[in-house]
């Protein structure tokens, strides 16, 4: 049985995924982990709104949001905060 993908399908799971960067080295901005995962997709989580849609993102290593520009609206989202205040 052939199952052929469509990429260009909107995905109805929340498991969405996002579109890498060109580059292989595909930082968070908050805690510099390398979010890149293969040639499709990215280690980003997708953050879902009410109707379902894609809102934002977070990092799977230090849990900030950011939105889809890639402005961060939550940093550490487990209350983990780092402050050398
Ligand atoms: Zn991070």
């Amino acid at each position: 049985m052939e199952e052929k993908q469509n990429y260009s399908e909107k995905p109805k799971k929340s498991q969405k995924k996002f579109k890498r960067s060109k580059s292989t080295k595909d930082p968070c901005p908050v805690c510099d982990e390398n979010l890149y995962l293969d040639a499709e997709f990215t280690q980003r989580v997708g953050l879902l709104g009410d109707d379902d849609e894609v809102y934002g993102w977070m990092c799977p290593f230090c849990m900030s949001e950011f939105n889809l520009e890639g402005d961060i609206t939550r940093l550490f989202r487990d209350g983990k905060i780092q402050g050398d205040a």
